[in-house]
Formats: structure tokens, sequence, C-alpha cells
């Protein structure tokens, strides 16, 4: 406790050594107030009371001169520098150097002012440093140019850095964290700005953020003009600074967000849509199995595969046997259930170890790379046969089809593409005209017929215009009086080159190229002169059959309608002319076939149903389509011996049709005891060899001579 003798005596100490120090200060007036800088002297302890001040010092910093004398220096500060700055300063002064240093002060009117300092420690007496002179030049107008240069800069860096990511397309959350990072960065003071991202609900914020923070800039992220969410920056503490560039940085940033984020949603259109036309273009909607353009591409990948590894590749070629009588029979609906499902078998077989696409309609491909095992190929045919042959069920319909698969090689078989697929598709054709329901290795004995093929199909487009088809007919002979008085007309083709080419060989070319139509009706028309002809010069009741293909049912130009105004101007009745048509055309569900079936009847002409037994027996639709003949394939007639089971289905065949009304005519009849066995058992008709075989109509004519004759 001190006395208050004491306190005075204290007092008058510390206000002596005052006084001396202010002598001493005294000193310096002249020197400070010339200087024309800001000048200080302060206590050099630490605290730094401020002892002196010239008027330059007071104009800067707002306060005067009684308002700082006794002051502690550090009212000037500005709380921007860190502790360590000071403790510096401290140091060097203590240290007896010169420390020299740009200083950012607070004025009285809370304005930041900044000066570039030289501070000088000053001795006592006693040689203790006591005192420090502080001279300093007032750069706050340069060091705001430099600041807002600096900062520009620190956007500028920002706003780049945020756009490569961006670019980078990096994930949203990564793009929003690390514009946070380079945001508060990029502020003047990183260490007391946070940052918030908002969008489409979701937040992400700097890691120093908390919610308490009040103060700060904000700018909202529009896309497609839409408002979806916003940023916002917030500082710790009050700041002095706050400049409109940072509220454009960060509406800057935003308006780069929305943007980035509207080019990212138009792309992922452009992409999606993209991928849909691309889908569309290279696979097949009904199967999504690849189509044939992909099937293209990818056929290419894998010869250039087989080519670098030196391992052969496979093509097989799956065509559904009689799929057209699916979708006659159960509709296209079914018809497309089917597809999917037999699409899906194929996969099961195949897509491990190739690519399975969809040609178009019933045909489909497997490509089947890198064979090191030549048993792969013939294992998966198999399978694919085993499994494409189970029933289908569609909904309450169970179907069953076969299947016919050719197979070639690469580059055994052929070096281009589009060549090796003709290779599979001849060896798939192969594979139907020996039976169907198997598969067939192409060779180049198909490629040959191939080609015998093509050549047929060019000269045959002009076979009819050069007149080289001609009409064969074979005579009809009623069992219980020998007499003729039908014959089927048989188309043949007198080729320039090759000689007379029989039906068999060019009737399917025909069908396949629509050429039949043509024909059919050119037959047609020599039929019916004939059959006017042979009425006149023979039989009043003369009848000749023209065989009519299920394609010409099918045709666009209803040509029937045509045939009976051809009959009405020859003046012959409807009898005169029998339609021969196959058991498939009665399945045939097409209005288009039950309307010119009807039409002929209609027309009073005869229906006649060929190669009866060898395809399907609808027996049921003979009454339905009003048949009038049916004709026992040659097939049953050829072993026809007295206890055989042919003689048991022919005599059945014969029963049941005449039950149903209908006139049985026995095809292929070669010998004696065909005949005799067949009229025994009731059949009406025979046709073949051992009456005649087909002529031509002169010949036939000399025929009909002998024969009335022989009656
Ligand atoms: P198809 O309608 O079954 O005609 C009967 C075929 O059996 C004829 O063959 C005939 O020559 C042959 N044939 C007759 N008698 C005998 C015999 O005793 N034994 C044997 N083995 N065969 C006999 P072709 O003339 O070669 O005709 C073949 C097929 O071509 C015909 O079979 C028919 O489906 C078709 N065709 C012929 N001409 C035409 C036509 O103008 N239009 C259409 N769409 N097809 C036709
Ligand atoms: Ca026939
Ligand atoms: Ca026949």
């Amino acid at each position: 406790m001190t006395s208050p003798e004491e306190k005075t005596n204290n007092d008058q100490e510390e206000r002596l050594c005052y006084t001396a120090l202010e002598n001493r200060s005294q000193e310096l007036t002249a020197y400070i107030e010339a200087i024309g800088q800001l000048a200080l002297v302060s206590v050099a302890d630490r605290g730094g009371r401020i002892l002196q001040v010239n008027a330059k010092f007071c104009e800067v910093c707002g306060y005067n001169e009684q308002e700082l004398i006794g002051q502690d220096h550090r009212i000037l500060n500005s709380g921007t520098h860190p502790k360590e700055f000071f403790d510096e300063m401290w140091a060097t002064i203590e240290r007896g150097d010169i420390w020299h240093q740009e200083i950012c002060n607070r004025s009285k009117n809370g304005q930041l002012y900044w000066v570039d300092s030289t501070i000088v420690p000053l001795k006592g007496s006693d040689g203790r440093i006591d005192r420090y002179l502080s001279v300093s030049v007032d750069i706050t107008a340069r060091r705001q140019k430099e600041m807002v240069l600096r900062k520009r800069l620190k956007e500028i860096t920002c706003l780049y850095a945020i756009r490569r990511r961006m670019e980078q397309e990096l994930p949203m959350d990564e793009i929003c964290q690390r514009i946070i990072t380079h945001l508060t960065g990029a502020m003047q003071f990183p260490e007391i700005a946070t940052a918030v991202i908002e969008l489409d609900g979701r937040r992400f914020a700097s890691e120093n953020y908390s919610q308490d923070l009040a103060h700060g800039l904000q700018a909202q992220i529009v896309v497609n003009g839409k408002i979806c969410g916003r940023l916002q920056v917030f500082y710790r503490e009050d700041r002095p600074f706050l400049l409109p560039a940072e509220q454009g940085l960060v509406e800057a940033i935003t308006d780069d967000l929305g943007k980035w984020l509207e080019r990212m949603q138009a792309e992922a259109a452009r992409k999606e849509n993209e991928t849909l036309i691309w889908r569309q273009a290279n696979f097949d909607s009904l199967t999504n199995l690849p189509n044939r353009h992909m099937f293209h591409d990818r056929l290419e990948q894998a010869m250039k595969k087989s080519d670098r590894t030196g391992l052969p590749l496979a093509l097989l070629l799956f065509d559904l046997d009689h799929f057209k009588q699916i979708n006659d029979t159960y509709g296209h609906a079914m018809g497309d259930l089917l597809l999917q499902e037999a699409a899906l078998r194929l996969g099961s077989c195949a897509r491990e170890s190739g690519t399975v696409a969809r040609l178009g309609g019933d045909e489909f491909i497997v490509i089947l790379g890198e064979l090191d095992d030549p048993d792969t190929v013939e294992r998966i045919t198999q399978d694919a046969l085993r499994k494409l042959a189970e029933p289908f069920r569609l909904k309450n319909e169970v179907a069953y089809v076969s299947t016919s698969i050719g197979i070639a090689f690469y580059p055994a078989d052929a070096t281009d593409p589009s060549v090796l697929l003709k290779s599979a598709d001849q060896a798939m054709y192969a594979a139907k005209s020996q039976g169907r329901n198997r598969y067939s290795y192409f060779t180049s004995a198909m490629q040959q017929a191939a080609q015998v093929r093509m050549r047929l199909v060019n000269d045959l487009r002009g076979a009819l215009a050069d007149n080289e088809l001609l009409v064969y007919y074979q005579p009809i002979v009623e069992f219980s009086t020998g007499a003729v008085h039908k014959a089927e007309a048989l188309v043949r083709w007198q080729h320039p080159t090759r000689g007379l080419i029989g039906p068999a060989e060019f009737i399917p070319i025909a069908e396949d190229t629509g050429m039949i139509v043509d024909i059919g009706d050119w037959v047609f028309r020599e039929a019916a002169r004939q059959a006017a002809l042979w009425r006149a010069s023979h039989h009043a009741t003369f009848q000749i059959s023209v065989n009519r293909s299920p394609v010409q049912f099918h045709s666009e130009v209803s040509i029937h309608s045509a045939w009976f105004d051809h009959l009405q101007k020859l003046g012959l009745p409807g009898q005169s002319i029998v339609v021969e048509i196959t058991e498939g055309l009665l399945l045939d569900t097409d209005a288009a076939v039950t309307d010119q079936l009807l039409a002929f009847r209609d027309a009073g002409m005869q229906v006649s149903l060929d190669d009866f037994g060898t395809g399907y027996s609808a027996l049921a639709y003979l009454k339905k389509f009003d048949i009038d003949y049916l004709k026992i394939d040659r097939s049953f007639v050829h072993n026809l011996s007295p206890s055989s089971n042919d003689m048991a289905l022919c005599e059945a065949i014969i029963v049941m049709a005449h039950k149903l009304g209908l006139k049985v005519i026995a095809e292929g009849v070669e010998t004696a005891q065909q005949r005799d066995l067949l009229a025994a058992a009731g059949c009406d008709y025979g046709q073949g060899y051992l009456f005649s075989e087909p002529l031509p109509a002169k010949q036939f004519e000399a025929l009909l001579q002998t024969t009335r004759q022989s009656i």
C-alpha cells in the first residue's frame, strides 16, 4: 500500500522523468514539424504511449493532438494485421534496428488508411531504448489502387479456376465445393469469409460456416430463366472493406453456374436424343436386337479381329420356317410375340459367344467370332434348332415353328462382308430346299447353284416378252370311262441356250420375284384359248386346270376379275377352267384369299386342291371353301400295292372326299396296277405318265383323236 506522500513522490518522479523525455523530444520537434510526412514519437515499451505527433499525422488519422498524446498507439489499430506482425516490429525496435513496413491503420472516423512506416528506436540518457520515432508516408491511394488490382486478379483466377472445373465436367457436388473454396480464397480476407451454395434444395457450405452469420453478399442462380438456387458469402467479422467488386464476383460466378447448368441440361437432352436416334438406327424396336445396320458394323469389326487373331468367324443365318402361316393363323400381334420369344431363345444360345441380330421379318443372324474350337458352331446350331423347335406359348395359343439355318465362314467362304452374308443366305436356302428344320454349310456348289439361279432370274425377265414360254397339257382320265375331258396346263420354258426348262426350276424364282403374276396370267389366257378350241372340236364340257400360286392371290393387281372378263369375251362358261390351289392357301386367313376363292365359285369356276396330303390337312376347310376336286399327291400313288399303308391312306382320302362331295384325281399314275387299285378304291380320275406325259397342244390334240377312237 502506498502512502499519500509516497504517491506524490512517485508522481513527481514520473513527471520529472516525463519532463526529461519531453525536453529531449523537443529536440525532435523542429525536425518532426519540418519533415512534411506523418511523424510520431512513442514510448518503446510494447504498450506504445504516444508522446508526440505532428500536424500531418493528425490530419491523416483525424484525431487532434490532445486526443492522441498519452494514448496507447494501438488506438490506431485497424485489426487487419496479425499479432505476429507487431511482435516482429517490437523485436526489431528492441534490438535497436530500424523497422520498415506498410501498415494499415484506422482513422478516427473508422476509415482505414495505409502508411509506409519507418520506425527508428531512440535511446535515453542511460543508453536504453526508451522511445521510437515513426515517420510514415500516406500510401492509402496507391494501396487502394493496388488492392483493387490484386482483387481483380484474384477474381479472375477464381473465375478461371471455376470455369475450368465446369469444363472438366466434374460432378455437380465437386464443382460447388470448389466454387466455395475459390470464392472464400478470392475474398480479401479468406480467413473471415465463408460461403454457401444452395441449389435445387441441396446445400454446399465452406467448412467454417456457421448459422449465425448474417452479413454478406448473395446472388441467385438462374437456369433457363428459373431461379433454382443462390450463392451467399458471409463475413465472420465486420468487414473493413466491402467492395462492389466482391458482389460482382459472386454475381459472375452464379451467372456462370446458371449458364453452365443450362448448357449441361441442353447437352443432356441432346445426348438423350442422340442416344434415342442411335438406338432407332441400330436396334430393332421389336426384339431390341441389333438391326441390319448394326449387324454390318459388328460383322466388319469381327472380320478385322479375325484378321488380327487369325481365328475364323462364322455367320449363322436363321430363317423361321412357314412363319407367314403363324401370322396368318394367329394374327400379326401373335407373330410379333413369337419373334420376340425367338429372339430371346437365340440370345440364350449365342449371345455369350457372339452377336445376335435381326435382319428383318423372320430372319435372324448370329456372328460367332474367334472360333478356336470348331465344335462351337455345331453346338450352338444344334442348341438353337432344339430351342426354337420348342412350343411357343402365345397368350392362350401354342404355336410351333421350325428353323432353317445357313452357315458360312470367314475367311474360308468369302472375304467380303456382303458376299459372306450372301453365302450364308445360299446355305440357308439349301437347308430350306432340303426340307427345312435343319442347317446347311455353305459350299461352292451352292454358290454355283446361286449363280445359275441369278442368271435364270435375269433371263426369266425377258422370257414372256420373247415368247419363250410354252404351255403343255397333260390329260386327266376318267377311270370309269377312260374318257379325257380334262387336262392340266403345265408351263415350260424354252430357254434359248439351255433348252427346255421345267417349271420346278423356274416357278419358285417367278414366285420370289413376283413374275409369277404375269406368267400365271399368260398361262391362264393360253389355257382358256385352248379350252375354247377343244370345247368346239373335241368335247363340249372340256375343262382345263391351271395352277395358281399363293403369290398370285396376294398380288396387288386383282387379276382374277380380269380372268372372268376374259372368259366372257371368249364366250366361255366358268366351268371351262379349274383353278388348282395348294393346301397352305386354305389356312391363309387373308380376306383377299377367301374373297377370290368365293369369286371363282360365283363365276362358276371350279377349284381343285393340289398335292393333297403333303401340307396341312385342314379337312374342315374343304367344305368351307367349296372345293370341287381333291388331287391325291403322287407320293401316295407311287408305292401303291394291294395292302400297303399308302393304299389304306388313298382309300380313306377317297371315302372322305366323296362324303364331302368332292371328286378325286390321283396324280402320278405310272402303272396299270396303280390305275386298277385306284379305280377299285373308287377314285374318279387319274393323271400320269401311264396315260401321257404333258404334251404341247398339237400333240395333245393327236392324243385326243386316239383316245376318242379307243373309246
Ligand atoms: P403339279 O401341279 O403337281 O403338276 C404335276 C406335275 O407332275 C407336273 O410336273 C407333271 O409333269 C408331273 N407328272 C405328271 N404325271 C407324272 C407321273 O406319272 N410321274 C411323275 N413323277 N410326275 C408326273 P411339272 O410339269 O414339272 O410341274 C411341276 C410343278 O410346277 C407343278 O406341279 C406345279 O406345281 C408347277 N407349275 C407348272 N405349271 C405351272 C403354272 O402355270 N403356274 C404355277 N403356279 N405353277 C405351275
Ligand atoms: Ca397342279
Ligand atoms: Ca400336283
